[in-house]
């Protein structure tokens, strides 16, 4: 069988775009492309009848976008079909429509060229913005702004394609790629759009493959097609040779029985041949992933990610909203715990226009954010401690660096909960809080900091890049960024041992828990905890039912000596093969 850099290193067949949505799919291509629409801009003579026409065109969009609306919520979870409400708020904006109709009085022209002009104006201002997540709404808005207008022309839209096809299109609204999914599609290819477009967004919670931003598929793309979607590497293969349908066949066959084997494993125990348990969570970016944290069986959200609710809704929400975003994943995970980290704001995450750094990561990043804007760190706090009545919240801090950092914020989460005394509002009065130590100063001081909270949590994928001075998305200086250092090694085993000293416990939610090398060693190390992204949890468990956690002391003492990464990397190498542990790190 041949390697995965050898069918796509020779094959001219490919385009790459963005690996949106996981998943293989081979299957026919249906090149989606609307009908533009032509505007009209001939004078009316009659402004009460144009007036009325416009209110008939915003009666339809809004009994069809209804209908999608309801449609998102039963497929998809309330944070993400809550595009589509936020499509049904403007068609309902005063201001915008009551504009509208004075300029059709004013101007008498045709409604269909006032409303194109007037909703284009909020295109530019959001398409001119920095902020990606601003400028994929703008192309949500010119779904809102062509509805209106078909239905101003009174012509209908045929989204309706065979069943079982990929959609191949330049760029795809919300609406349509929920309403393809309807038709069972397989797939998606788009030549706009980046992760964090809808379409992307749509993909992952409905489990379909996808790859965006290919820039060409459309053009290299021919209708009817055989193409192969690979979501994990983002790759589309056109008309592919009977090599690569051979090679993406049985990756569809191992995928299909890795899953089979590993489903057993859902209810049993992360638990070593001798006896040890590890708890085991799950990291969650977005809430639709709840679902798969549910079927793996994981004993509680080790991480849930808050500035990711920033990133698909592109503000802040309220105290309200977020109560009831937390609420919900809270009701969703009872009786298991739920982590919910503090905005971790800034660094390579969502950025906020008004602080122009010149090095984000060694910035306002985390926690210092917060304590900057107290007034939004407050927000959060009580939104958190009022979805914690069930008593299955925790409370997470990033970034600590200084002791000074762990006071100020406990002090103003015992102000919010006097605040909700006094407002009569029921939470959990121990809710526990701790800290990422994700910092090279929260590692050293790892004891104190510990004496001051409730438990710990290593964020290795900051941890590295602050120890080893190597930004951790720069492909030039990525040999640097080693998680099988002597460094990582060392500093980890140093914080197990220094918060144990302060009677917390320690886990690991960057993302060196979901590489399964390296969970043997961890476990040696003294890590009572592993949270990971859910789809390695039965991985996880699977390696963990294999290998004797006396033996795995041993290895992380061994490992614990070594002086360089290939050393380590060796070791733990050595010690799968000595006790017989299949190694897929991946499943592809
Ligand atoms: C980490 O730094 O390891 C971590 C889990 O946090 P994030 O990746 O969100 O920075
Ligand atoms: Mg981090």
């Amino acid at each position: 069988m041949k390697s995965f850099k050898e069918i796509y290193k020779s094959s001219e067949n490919k385009i790459a775009g963005i690996a949106a949505a996981p998943g293989i799919v081979i299957g026919k291509a249906y090149l989606f492309s609307k009908e533009k629409l032509e505007i009209n801009k001939a004078p009316i003579t009659n402004a009460d009848e144009a007036i009325n026409n416009f209110q008939e065109a915003l009666k339809q969009s809004k009994k069809e976008l209804n209908k999608i609306f309801g449609f998102a919520r039963e497929k998809m979870d309330e944070v993400r079909a809550a595009i589509f409400e936020a499509q049904l708020m403007i068609l309902d904006d005063p201001i915008l429509l009551e504009h509208i109709k004075q300029r059709i009085r004013n101007e008498m022209v045709q409604p269909e060229f006032i409303v194109s002009d007037e909703i284009s104006k909020y295109q530019e201002l959001m398409i001119i913005s920095h902020e990606s997540y601003m400028k994929e709404r703008a192309h949500d808005i010119e779904d809102i702004k062509q509805r209106i207008i078909r239905n101003l022309q009174k012509k209908r839209w045929q989204s309706k394609i065979e069943k079982n096809l990929i959609v191949v299109s330049e760029a795809l609204t919300p609406a349509d790629t929920l309403l393809f999914s309807r038709r069972e599609a397989l797939a998606f290819v788009t030549d706009h759009g980046g992760l964090t477009s809808h379409a992307a967004i749509i993909s992952r919670s409905l489990n379909l493959p996808a790859v965006v931003g290919t820039q060409k598929a459309t053009q290299m793309i021919k209708d009817g097609e055989q193409i192969i979607v690979d979501g994990f590497h983002g790759y589309v293969i056109i008309n592919p040779t009977e090599v690569q349908l051979e090679f993406f066949r049985a990756k569809q066959d191992k995928l299909i029985k890795l899953q089979k084997g590993l489903e057993e494993l859902k209810d049993l125990p992360a638990k070593t041949l001798d006896g040890k348990i590890i708890n085991i969570e799950a990291n969650v970016d977005v809430s639709g992933e709840i679902d798969l944290v549910l079927t793996t069986g994981a004993n509680g959200i080790g991480l849930y990610r808050t500035e990711q609710i920033l990133n698909e809704l592109g503000t802040f929400p309220d105290e309200n909203e977020q109560t009831e975003i937390y609420s919900n994943l809270a009701s969703r995970m009872y009786p298991k715990f739920l982590t919910i980290r503090a905005y971790d704001i800034g660094g390579d995450k969502f950025r906020i226009n008004e602080y122009k750094e010149p090095n984000p990561f060694l910035g306002l990043r985390g926690i210092r954010f917060l304590l900057e804007n107290e007034n939004l760190f407050k927000a959060q706090i009580r939104a958190v401690l009022r979805a914690s009545e069930n008593k299955n919240l925790k409370f997470m801090i990033p970034m600590i660096t200084t002791l000074e950092e762990i006071w100020r914020s406990i002090k103003l989460i015992q102000e919010c909960k006097s605040e909700l005394r006094k407002e009569k509002v029921k939470f959990d009065n121990q809710m526990k809080i701790g800290i990422m130590v994700e910092v090279p100063s929260a590692a050293v001081m790892a004891k104190e900091f510990s004496d001051e909270i409730d438990f710990v949590s290593i964020g290795t994928n900051d941890l590295i890049q602050y120890l080893m001075a190597v930004d951790r998305g720069n492909d030039l200086v990525s040999n640097l960024y080693q998680e099988f250092s002597p460094v990582v090694i060392r500093t980890i085993a140093h914080i197990v041992r220094e918060a144990k000293k302060g009677k917390v416990p320690v886990s690991i939610c960057g993302e060196m828990a979901a590489d399964t090398l390296a969970i043997p060693l961890l476990v040696g190390l003294g890590l009572d905890s592993l949270s990971m992204s859910p789809a390695t949890i039965l991985n996880a468990k699977r390696i963990i039912r294999n290998f004797e956690f006396k033996k795995a002391k041993i290895l992380a003492n061994e490992c614990l000596q070594c002086k360089t990464e290939i050393d380590i990397q060796k070791k733990v190498q050595k010690f799968f093969e000595d006790n017989n542990i299949s190694r897929t790190r991946n499943i592809i």
